[in-house]
């Protein structure tokens, strides 16, 4: 396939991800009032195994993201690398958590339909009304620029277009930075993927970067998931990464972070909070405990720091 239908298929994934979010969050499984605005309920009921996964995604990601968040006091920016449809901005704001400015970048279509839901439908809007003072707000098809809120559209595999782009809108290097990349690097080849972990580790001289996706992809369960995800997407030019945790731990040491980490989700499943994790698993019974175990040990979440400030960011961890 040509290359921009293989981006079509990766832009079809946010699609899919916010759908599952949307339909876990129905269930019970953890709370947001934001994501019915970004996507339809799903046709089907997803299966518990898939919920129980994106209950484990989500609060990983969030764990690490509010640690950080503490550890600065909020005097930080988040830039959510691929962000798709994703509500983590309006989570932070009802927890009175901002941080100084929050970016998102994504492809540019996906950028101009998240704009377009949220110029549509103030439960959207007005978060981020209310969190901006001075000039007026810069909104069109492409882009949205607030004082604590930003979206971008860009290319993640354009690195001098991605920096001019974030600079316009007023990045600051010196602030300490929070890269989260939640399923995104697999769709760009490994050298893509390096160079974009490489660029983050030079721009900023206290930061963190949050990686979650696949892992173990060797194995005859990873290769039967490669399969299924090959058949609905083009492009999964990151596999090769997605092998070990030690390849997901290397690829962030070898390109300039320090402190780095990586676990897989069974492991980070059992470290979550144990009374929450009692009172989702409450909510749908699981018949097959092993299939969501397999489903755990094929994912990870992988996170690195560099502390220039000082700021024991080393010891965040689950
Ligand atoms: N992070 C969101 C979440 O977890 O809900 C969305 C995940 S979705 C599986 C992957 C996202 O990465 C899509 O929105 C896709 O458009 C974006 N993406 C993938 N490759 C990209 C690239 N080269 N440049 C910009 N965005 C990209």
């Amino acid at each position: 396939r040509c290359p921009d239908e293989s981006d079509e298929a990766v832009r079809a994934t946010c699609e899919d991800a916010s759908v599952c979010k949307r339909f876990a969050v129905s269930v019970g499984y953890w709370p947001d009032p934001y994501i019915q605005h970004f996507v339809r309920q799903a046709k089907e009921r997803k299966a518990p195994e898939i919920n129980r996964g994106y209950y484990a995604r989500v609060q990983a990601v969030n764990l690490l993201l509010d640690a950080f968040l503490e550890r600065t006091g909020c005097n930080c920016q988040v830039i959510s690398l691929g962000a798709g449809l994703d509500t983590t901005f309006w989570r932070l704001k009802d927890k009175n958590r901002l941080p100084r400015k929050y970016f998102e970048v994504d492809f540019p279509t996906i950028v101009a339909r998240k704009i377009h839901s949220i110029k549509s439908k103030p439960p959207l809007s007005k978060p981020i009304m209310d969190s901006h003072s001075g000039q007026s707000l810069l909104i069109n098809s492409h882009s949205l620029d607030s004082c604590r809120y930003c979206i971008v559209g860009a290319d993640l595999r354009n690195l001098p277009d991605l920096e001019e782009k974030l600079k316009k809108f007023n990045l600051e290097t010196q602030l300490p930075t929070v890269l989260v990349a939640e399923c995104v690097l697999v769709y760009m080849s490994p050298e893509q993927s390096a160079s974009l972990i490489k660029w983050a580790a030079c721009a900023f001289h206290t930061a963190m970067i949050i990686n979650y996706e696949q892992v173990n992809m060797g194995d005859r369960f990873g290769q039967i998931m490669v399969e299924n995800l090959q058949r609905r997407h083009c492009n999964l030019a990151g596999v090769e990464t997605c092998q070990s945790l030690e390849s997901q731990r290397g690829r962030l040491v070898s390109n300039g972070w320090e402190n780095a980490s990586a676990l897989d989700m069974m492991k980070v499943y059992s470290s979550l909070p144990q009374d929450d994790v009692r009172r989702i698993e409450k909510l749908e019974f699981l018949d097959e405990k092993e299939l969501l175990e397999q489903l755990l040990l094929h994912y990870c979440v992988s996170w690195a720091t560099k502390d220039g400030q000082n700021l024991g960011l080393a010891e965040i961890s689950f």
